[in-house]
């Protein structure tokens, strides 16, 4: 069965992964050309559960993997136009947010540029285990994948995305009759034509909403009822002045704050990311709800101010049993698919806690260069990529500081005299009370 031998091992081939082998490329070639990426995926696709043909990116292409970091490198979204004989026409679009399917074929793109990092795909890591030596120093990291091949590693980056979250009310279901939105596209697309289409979306934010409109076209004629907790959909609360919370520099400054000033930011960054919509797909909704009523239908209804307690399912039919949070009354919906629009878990994914616990770590305390701390400080280190949220910011999910943050791992990851200078360092630093405009 096949072994790898590699000095970094990296879970994964996300957006993550991918902008450390490009860093990886251009700061460490040495280290590049043994570094092995696994994907569980036949290819690198990006949002595979919700690739939704109008869907755009919600952050400027100018957040590539590469470009806040090196703004020369081959591998910028800008290059990939070029190389594909699309920046003219791109730029015609007038926007800086592609459409997502643009930003999953950039990723196939970057992920088909690499010299030196390889990457195999059909490879899921089903175990991954520290090593120690006799004097008990972890030493390296060994992974045993699903289709039975081994890796061994000196280091290890886990950029494996977060989990998903499904609400305890749903878990008791058949796992055929509930959606989560990054399962949508694939669980819908091998419905049989004549499958019942009743269809339950719970969730008022944006997976929700795409999977409502998603729906629509999908399964034609389907009832969808949307499902909403708050009292109305809203839009994602942000602006120019907040934007730059999503910054290389925000994130940095994040990290030096105390618990209570993380908790105030999070708190009220947290509108600009969760729990809202874009302005765009609201209108739209609301137009197309409009147009319904014209021509005398309701195809779309939408309960607000309500929750599920209660879910069961006889004789193929799912009963959710709704409570109305103002009036406290109870009611049934009767469907034949849940699609949960419930977002992700905000904790650490189950992967981490396990190796968390392999490692005898009582706490999980993630560097300023997203190294776990552990008793080592040179062998086996372990790197967590968008998962430390509580540490680096409201954008460490995001693709918005993915390219310095690989830049920052790969600097981590060389000897002292061998780093690059980080990104930005010399520009001018932007306290977090100002409200300037000149980056
Ligand atoms: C619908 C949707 C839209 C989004 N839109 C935006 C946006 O517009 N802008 C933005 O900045 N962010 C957006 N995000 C956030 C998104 O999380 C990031 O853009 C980005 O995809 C995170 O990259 P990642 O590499 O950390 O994780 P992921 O993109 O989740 O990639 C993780 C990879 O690891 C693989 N993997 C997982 N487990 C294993 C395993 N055991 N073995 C091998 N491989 C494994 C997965 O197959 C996947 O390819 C969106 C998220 C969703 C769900």
């Amino acid at each position: 069965m096949t072994h790898q031998d590699v000095e970094i091992l990296g879970v994964g081939a996300g957006p993550a992964n991918l902008a450390l082998a490009v860093a990886l490329e251009e700061l460490a070639p040495d280290l590049a050309a043994r570094t092995l990426l696994v994907e569980q995926s036949a290819g690198t696709v990006w949002q595979r559960g919700l690739l939704i043909p109008w869907a755009q990116s919600q952050v400027s292409f100018l957040k590539d993997l590469a470009t806040l970091r090196n703004p020369c490198s081959r591998f910028t979204f800008v290059n990939y136009l070029h190389q594909t004989g699309r920046l003219d026409a791109f730029m015609s679009l007038g926007t800086f947010t592609p459409y997502r399917s643009e930003i999953s074929d950039y990723l196939r793109w970057v992920a088909e540029e690499l010299a030196q990092v390889r990457i195999h795909y059909n490879r899921r890591a089903v175990e991954v285990r520290p090593v120690r030596d006799a004097a008990g120093r972890l030493t390296h990291w060994e992974a045993g994948f699903a289709d039975g091949a081994t890796a061994r590693a000196r280091h290890l980056v886990l950029g494996t995305g977060r989990d998903p979250r499904i609400p305890e009310v749903f878990r008791g279901l058949p796992a055929d009759r509930v959606v989560h939105s990054s399962e949508y596209s694939e669980q819908i697309a091998a419905l049989p034509g004549d499958a019942p289409r009743r269809i339950a979306v719970i969730g008022g934010a944006q997976s929700a909403l795409e999977m409502v409109q998603a729906v629509r076209e999908d399964l034609p004629g389907c009832e969808p009822v949307l499902v909403v907790r708050g009292i109305g959909l809203t839009p994602y609360v942000s602006s120019k002045f907040t934007s730059r919370f999503y910054s290389v520099d925000a994130s940095r400054e994040f990290y030096e704050m105390d618990a209570a000033a993380r908790e105030l930011v999070l708190e009220e960054m947290a509108r600009s990311n969760y729990a809202g919509v874009t302005p765009e797909l609201l209108d739209g909704l609301y137009h197309q709800m409009y147009r319904d009523r014209l021509a005398g239908k309701d195809a779309l209804r939408i309960l607000t101010a309500t929750e599920v307690v209660a879910a069961a399912h006889t004789d193929g039919t799912v009963v959710l049993t709704l409570r109305d949070r103002l009036t406290g009354e109870l009611s049934e919906l009767a469907c034949d698919r849940v699609l949960l629009g419930t977002g992700y878990e905000p904790r650490m994914p189950a992967a981490v806690r396990r190796l968390q616990a392999a490692l005898g770590l009582a706490e999980l305390e993630v560097s300023r260069n997203y190294r776990v701390r552990t008793a080592e400080a040179d062998i086996g280190r372990l790197y967590l990529q968008g998962v430390n949220e509580a540490t680096h910011g409201i954008a460490d999910s995001l693709l918005s500081t993915m390219a310095s943050r690989a830049g920052d791992i790969v600097a981590d990851l060389l000897p002292q005299a061998e780093r690059p200078r980080p990104a930005g360092e010399g520009a001018r630093a932007t306290p977090w009370t100002s409200h300037d405009c000149a980056r």
